[in-house]
């Protein structure tokens, strides 16, 4: 149960002064339903206002603070244009405040004749001076403009001076909380305490100190849940299979397994043969063979006696796995089956009774093979494959729920710095495959500017006129699939038109799973020589002959994405070229990002460069922070910090495994903080 100090946090935002039903749901859009989310809902920087008696040329540009008198207000007959409130300030000079909607209000916060005190930039139009959207206070009355305000990120009809109002209530009511960072830590980074750091960081944003502590803290809630799930993992008992070697010598491979694939598969085997259950995260770059590494262990599960199951994280990747084991397992004896959302009624039936009564070797499957209403006789392994959709809570529920937790292979082709694997998989051990498959051309990248767009569609033409298929990657508009489907189709019909309809094909997410598989299905028995997609064909799909890759809009994806999309490419023996087409316009950094996707194709390297090149002091939006999983932490303090909060967290754990003492009570405070309330019930009693 979570500590009732914190009780004043996890109350709704209704519960502070002024806010209604309008003004939560503006909030809402910000991702804030509670007093804690207001509370963690950090400045991004200040805006520094110069109070100044009067205006003059050398103020244009900048924010500054001002008495005026209004002395005329004019609208557009129309209504339509802006509304303008002419004013003088201490010295006789004209300002004209600009209004955009609202006229009835502009004219009653500045009567004419009165005295005002206005602020926001001073920008010069024509001859004329003018702020548009100033602040407006009375003077005397009611909040003045401050001269250091806190910039808060923002939603529509929210201003960020009642975002500041709201965030200083709540934290008005935070508690003070008895500290759990280790004194030596807090004393050599100058932290202060946590009710403190929280106030600092919302005052005085400018200084990083009181920020970098939150998001230790942070962090260390994440260290010490994964300690706590690694912990208790350690102590449960799970049923060794360790393979008899039987069904795999059957197995026909047309190829021998790669130095590091052997290394993997027998530490894999080496933890299957324990009681206690495996929980491996191998990490494999795109095309390193992964997929044969997971057969392996899922054979030493059946050799067993127990069963295996194969989690895929779409529709499309569960069923081509479900055709490539088809193809090596049936004519051994191996029965495979797949369960997606998909099979309904009968079919759906009978994998249940299969699976059930152990008839079912093998399931692969989407999300559904493990929902409450499928019953394994005897469930051994689980491995996961392209892991980034199944979180850590939902890696808790798995173990949890099992008597006898099956052991647990998480595999996955997210080039991810080391720093960041230790937030996001640090309960487990980590394998990695190194070395790429014999054969291989290397992937030639080249980057062109869109300007050159009908060359590349001229040149999409020779690849497939010569019997070439390529893909084609279209840019994500809006965080939305709806647009981004509406911009694959644009470019589908545009191709098609010049190509043909029966060439050209198109997958998005917003494509019904049977409509999409059809449409891949077609591609890959080279029916189709264009494949038009949004990055539903990200991970794993698998086409040799497919070795022409033309990504729109590059320089908006993340590298690690595109590295993922590369990847498509270069699976067969043919020499594979990737066409990165940016925007006209680019800013250094982004120049850098695609430079680095040329130079290389080592994901790793990718990803560490990618987190460096974000740069160090660059407070990531919070779209970046919600890709490593954080709400304050930047992925550059992850980086700093991750290292300190792991050893702290295990350090913990050795001296106070139960988190009775002054500190390890503090440190269940901070997990309720940070809502890792499952962690709490993976603690050790008595
Ligand atoms: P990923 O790690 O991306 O899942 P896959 O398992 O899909 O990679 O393997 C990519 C391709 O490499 C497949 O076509 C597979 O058959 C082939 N492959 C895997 N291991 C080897 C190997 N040892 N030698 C040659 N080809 C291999
Ligand atoms: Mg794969």
């Amino acid at each position: 149960m979570r500590p009732e100090i914190l009780n004043p946090l996890f109350a709704e935002v209704e519960v502070l002064k002024g806010v209604g039903p309008q003004v939560s749901k503006q909030l809402k859009k910000l991702g804030i339903t509670r007093v804690v989310d207001l509370l963690y809902h950090l400045p991004t920087g200040v805006i520094e206002r110069l109070k100044v008696p009067a205006a003059n040329a050398s103020l244009l540009g900048r924010t500054i603070i001002l008495e005026v008198t209004p002395f005329e207000t004019r609208e557009t007959r129309s209504g339509r244009g802006p509304t303008r409130v002419f004013a003088s300030d201490g010295d006789q000079n004209t300002i004209s405040l600009i209004f955009f909607n609202n006229p009835g209000w502009a004219k009653r916060s500045l009567p004419i004749g009165e005295r005002r005190i206005v602020s926001g930039k001073l920008e010069a139009y024509g001859e004329e001076w003018q702020v548009i959207h100033p602040d407006i206070a009375e003077p005397g009355q009611g909040p003045q403009p401050a001269v250091r305000e806190p910039v808060y990120p923002l939603t529509e009809g929210l201003t960020n001076r009642r975002l500041g109002e709201l965030t200083a209530a709540a934290v008005e009511r935070a508690p003070e909380l008895v500290e759990w960072i280790e004194p030596g830590l807090m004393s050599r980074e100058g932290w202060r305490q946590w009710r403190t750091s929280v106030a600092e960081a919302h005052r005085e944003p400018g200084s990083d100190t009181a920020r970098r502590r939150l998001a230790y803290d942070e962090i260390f809630a994440n260290q010490l849940a994964l300690s706590l799930l690694r912990q208790s993992s350690r102590r449960r008992r799970t049923v060794p299979l360790p393979g008899t070697g039987g069904i795999t010598a059957r197995l026909d491979l047309p190829y021998q397994l790669t130095d590091a694939q052997r290394r993997v598969v027998g530490e894999i085997h080496g933890d299957m043969a324990q009681s206690v259950p495996m929980l491996r995260l191998l990490q494999g770059d795109v095309g390193s063979g992964k997929t044969l590494v997971a057969l392996l262990a899922m054979l030493a599960a059946v050799e067993s006696g127990a069963q295996a199951a194969l989690l895929a994280p779409t529709e499309i990747l569960a069923r081509q796995h479900h055709a490539t084991l088809l193809k090596q397992l049936d004519s051994i004896g191996v029965r495979v089956a797949i369960l997606t959302g998909r099979e309904k009624g009968r079919p759906r039936d009978s994998v249940l009774m299969g699976l059930a009564d152990g008839s079912i070797d093998i399931l692969v499957g989407t999300h559904a093979i493990f929902q409450e209403k499928v019953a394994y006789r005897n469930l051994g392994l689980a491995v996961i494959d392209e892991q980034h959709r199944f979180g850590v809570s939902q890696r808790l529920l798995l173990s949890a729920k099992a008597e006898r937790p099956p052991h647990l292979l998480v595999m996955t082709a997210t080039p991810i710095p080391r720093t960041l694997t230790l937030t996001q998989y640090g309960e487990m051990d980590v394998s990695r495959i190194d070395e790429m498959p014999p054969g291989r051309s290397p992937i030639e990248t080249r980057v062109i500017s869109e300007e050159k767009l009908a060359d590349v569609i001229d040149g999409l033409g020779r690849h497939i006129a010569g019997g070439g298929q390529a893909y084609w990657v279209c840019p994500l508009v809006e965080e939305s699939e709806k647009s981004d489907a509406a911009a694959a189709e644009e470019r589908a019909r545009i191709l098609e038109l010049r190509f043909g309809t029966h060439r050209v094909g198109l997958v998005h997410g917003r494509m019904k799973g049977p409509d999409k598989d059809a449409v891949m299905a077609r591609f890959a028995a080279k029916e189709l020589a264009v494949l038009v997609a949004t990055t539903v064909i990200e991970v794993g799909v698998d086409v040799p002959n497919a070795t022409l890759m033309i990504v729109e809009g590059a320089e908006r994806f993340g590298l690690a994405q595109l590295h993922q999309l590369r990847g498509r490419v270069g699976r067969g023996s043919g020499k594979s070229t990737c066409l990165l087409v940016r925007g006209q316009t680019l800013t250094e950094v982004g120049r850098a990002r695609l430079a680095l996707m040329r130079e290389t194709s080592d994901g790793f390297r990718i990803a560490e460069e990618d987190l460096r090149l974000r740069g160090p002091g660059e407070i990531l939006g919070t779209k970046q922070s919600g890709e490593i999983g954080f709400r304050v932490a930047s992925a550059e303090d992850v980086a700093q910090l991750a290292p300190i909060a792991s050893s702290d967290a295990q350090l913990l754990l050795e001296r106070d495994g139960g988190l009775d003492g002054p500190r390890g009570q503090a440190a269940r405070t901070c997990l309720y903080l940070f809502e890792r309330d499952q962690a709490v019930g993976l603690i050790r009693s008595g």
